[in-house]
């Protein structure tokens, strides 16, 4: 740890009994209020923390025990939630890969940047990518002087100028497709045989893993054990540097192919059903993986002032072994089971400690509040669709008030949405009239209460429409097919999915 991190972490500490408790318990307000007052004129805001983004891979909403699972086991995790401050209702801007993927890195809605599909497989074949005009939150924080570094999934564009290390990382390993096989021996041998065949695109899943653009040889274990002893690998280098670092932990886990290592399907072998089996295997690995990470900060001195945020891309998918209970809808809904996912932030004497924060909160908020810890300079003229919400989530304080948090879905010849604002959740989905739920207290959305609040819905309906009029057409679509009908249909027929009548 270099002198001035120490001092860092020195005044981290302190700052911790200025601002941190402020999210406890009203029976102590008074006494934190004070401290406060007291302390808040001499003690500054901590100042630029080395920030972890742990994404899983269609993780389902309770698949992590911090959130409720009772059959899968994920202590390190669980260990960094309880310590953390858990989030209960954070959502991700899109219910699938992709799009949820691009609204992260560049805090805006897919749909507004043409990025609202899935690239194609093997999408170097039509060359396209996410927009290089629109700065992703790695550059961003590259520009303002942090090591910056991806390892594992990117699916953000797979030609030359999509590259991660020209989007803000200074190192990447991992893959650049949408997905990957997770044993080496397997997923070598099966590209060596396409590769004998004469195949000249080889599907994304088999490539060889690469490290800033070359391809890596010597994987051999487990993907996810390879991802995380080369997370571990990033922290120790960076560590020996003075400025902070990011790293984007992007875990292709538990997104299918289901498959896990005999070791870790042995410790679920009291789950019946082989997809949960595997799954919870594949989210082991990960909790793992977690643990090795936070050994390694700890043992390179930069635990105490490293932020770290762990979520999921999207909701989970039941039949494929996920849960996403209590939640309605799986990876793909604009029910809540397909976007709203679980997530904590962990800084040991800075984000409150064993506390929950239960009011909603966007992923598409992380882009602007990476800037506001890391001091780091927002791009001229850049939109954000999401909010800093550092201050009042210190203060467990709404982040959004009045704010809507949107989502929309097309499928083939309409659009699914959902829009979020307070307690409030309407629904569009599957050609069925909009409903209205009260979602505080009907987190499943079982009952449509639409008919007792019509100006309510009517409301959220107008906003949403609104919304939409800020989307562009898609720049590329997951395949051809889809393609075609969004153009035969002239599709999205936004005024067909906000017409309250249909
Ligand atoms: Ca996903």
């Amino acid at each position: 740890m270099t002198i001035s991190k120490k001092i860092i972490a020195v005044c981290c500490i302190v700052t911790h009994l200025a601002t941190s408790c402020s999210a406890n318990k009203k029976s102590s307000n008074d006494t934190l209020n004070s401290i406060k007052q007291t302390t808040t004129k001499v003690v500054k805001t901590p100042k630029r923390p080395n920030i972890i983004m742990i994404l899983c891979d269609d993780l389902g909403y309770s698949d992590v025990g911090f959130n409720g699972s009772k059959d899968i086991k994920t202590p390190a995790l669980d260990a960094l939630a309880n310590t953390g401050t858990k989030f209960t209702s954070a959502y991700v801007p899109h219910p699938f890969c992709g799009p949820s993927r691009a609204g992260i890195m560049t805090g805006r809605y897919a749909h507004t940047i043409g990025a609202q599909f899935n690239l194609p497989p093997n999408s170097e074949t039509i060359g396209e990518g996410i927009d290089v005009n629109e700065k992703f939150m790695s550059k961003m924080l590259q520009e303002s002087g942090y090591k910056t570094g991806l390892v594992g999934k990117w699916h953000l564009g797979a030609n030359a100028k999509f590259h991660p290390n020209k989007r803000g990382f200074d190192y990447f390993y991992g893959f650049l497709g949408g997905g990957h096989e997770y044993h080496p021996k397997i997923y070598k041998q099966k590209y060596k045989a396409a590769e004998k065949k004469g195949q000249k695109i080889i599907f994304d899943y088999l490539k060889p893993l690469e490290e800033n653009g070359t391809n890596v040889t010597n994987d051999t274990e487990y993907l996810t054990d390879v991802l995380s002893n080369q997370g571990v690998h990033f922290i120790e280098e960076s560590s020996k540097k003075e400025d902070p670092f990011f790293l984007f932990m992007s875990y292709n886990a538990p997104h299918t192919p289901l498959e896990a290592k005999k070791e870790d399907m042995e410790v679920f072998s009291s789950i019946k059903d082989k997809n949960r089996r595997t799954y919870a295997a594949m989210v082991y690995a990960v909790d793992r993986g977690v643990s090795k990470i936070v050994k390694s900060l700890k043992t390179t001195g930069e635990y105490d002032n490293t932020l770290i945020i762990f979520y999921s891309d999207n909701g989970g998918r039941p039949d494929k072994g996920a849960n996403n209970f209590p939640l309605k809808g799986r990876k793909g809904s604009v029910y809540e089971g397909g976007y709203r996912v679980p997530m904590f932030f962990h800084w040991p004497n800075i984000v409150p400690s064993g506390m929950i924060y239960d009011k909603p909160i966007s992923a598409l908020d992380l882009y602007p509040t990476f800037s506001k810890l890391a001091e780091a300079k927002l791009p001229d003229s850049k939109i954000l669709d999401g909010k800093d919400m550092w201050t009042n989530f210190m203060e467990n304080k709404e982040v959004h008030v009045n704010d809507n948090i949107f989502t929309m879905r097309h499928r083939n010849g309409f659009s699914d949405v959902g829009v979020r604002n307070g307690k409030w959740k309407a629904v569009k989905a599957f050609k069925e009239k909009w409903k209205l739920f009260d979602i505080e207290k009907d987190i499943a959305e079982s009952k449509d209460i639409s008919s007792k609040h019509p100006n309510v819905l009517k409301k959220l309906v107008e906003d949403a429409k609104v919304w939409s009029k800020s989307h562009i057409q898609p720049r590329w679509w997951h395949n051809e097919k889809t393609g075609e009908e969004w153009k035969a249909d002239g599709m999205p027929h936004f005024d067909q999915a906000f017409n309250l009548e249909n």
